[in-house]
């Protein structure tokens, strides 16, 4: 495997989609370490009271720490929640704590409620710490956090789980993504689709792959996450299953995955204003 190039600007990516458990977070962390273990630098926000994918980077995310909860509300500065992984160098994490599920409703109240996020990651901090990849985790719904995912954001990744009602949502979401681009984040597009928890035995997982990349084209990934108990089995660990088992087809399928990723950079590169 060879050095993967560096974008010229940090990317910044919101892997969203409101459904539950299609594998948000376990690409956020998967992602990040695959980009990592080629050297390039990463951060993940978690952005979901859960705090799972701080878990599987197996970082502390007691409540009243500084977390992105503080950072939120304006209480710490970006510099003061970053923490470097247990398991990569170049993996970093701004946890999330269970403070956050307030998160969701003292936001209302707040001045530039949507634009915290994005307000709050400061350019010094991001270019002191030289990350390539920011990629936000966002809860599974379309409230106050993951708009300002979005605001954040320049870039959304959505997985879609190989399943039944794989598409279902997925309109509501795009209509979201549409209203911030229109209102508040011009820049914010779905740059990257990735299915995920793919049982290649099932025909079921042929047509719902087949009929998301009809309507993603390109945007899609070559690469498919299969199903895999060892992928779920990692966090258990505080770990990825690029550490986990790193000859596994769930780690195999996510360093191809961040590789495309990576290739990507300069595509995405040509659409900046
Ligand atoms: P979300 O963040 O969208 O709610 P998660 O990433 O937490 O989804 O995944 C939901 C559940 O499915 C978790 O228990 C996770 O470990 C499991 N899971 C995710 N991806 C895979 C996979 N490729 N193979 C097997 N289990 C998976
Ligand atoms: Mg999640």
């Amino acid at each position: 495997s060879g050095a993967l190039p560096r974008p010229r600007h940090t990317r910044i990516i919101t892997i969203a989609n409101q459904k539950g458990g299609v594998g948000k977070t376990t690409t956020a962390v998967n992602m990040a370490a695959a980009l990592a273990v080629h050297q390039l630098r990463v951060l993940v926000i978690d952005l979901d009271p859960q705090g799972n994918a701080s878990t599987a980077l197996g970082v502390d995310h007691r409540s009243g720490i500084p977390s992105v909860y503080e950072l939120l509300i304006g209480e710490v500065d970006f510099a003061d929640t970053i923490v470097q992984s247990a398991s990569n160098e170049n993996l970093f994490c701004v946890p999330a704590t269970l403070d956050l599920a307030g998160a969701e409703i003292e936001l209302v109240s707040m001045v530039a409620r949507e634009n915290r996020l994005r307000n709050a990651l400061d350019k010094a901090t991001l270019e002191k710490y030289d990350f390539d990849f920011v990629l936000i985790d966002c809860p599974p719904s379309l409230g106050l956090l993951t708009i300002n995912a979005m605001v954040a954001a320049r870039e959304v990744m959505i997985p879609i789980q190989c399943e039944y009602y794989a598409l279902e949502g997925v309109s509501q979401l795009l209509s979201n993504i549409n209203l911030v681009q229109a209102h508040l984040n011009p820049e914010l597009h779905v740059s990257t689709v990735v299915l995920t928890m793919y049982d290649g035995r099932t025909k079921l997982a042929d047509q719902v792959a087949a009929s998301v990349r009809e309507h993603f084209g390109d945007r899609v990934l070559n690469a498919v996450i299969p199903r895999s108990v060892k992928v779920s089995e990692a966090p258990g660990y505080g770990t990825t299953i690029i550490e986990y088992d790193p000859g596994s087809r769930g780690a195999m399928s996510y360093l191809d995955a961040g590789r495309e990723l990576a290739l990507r950079s300069e595509r995405e590169e040509e659409g900046r204003s």
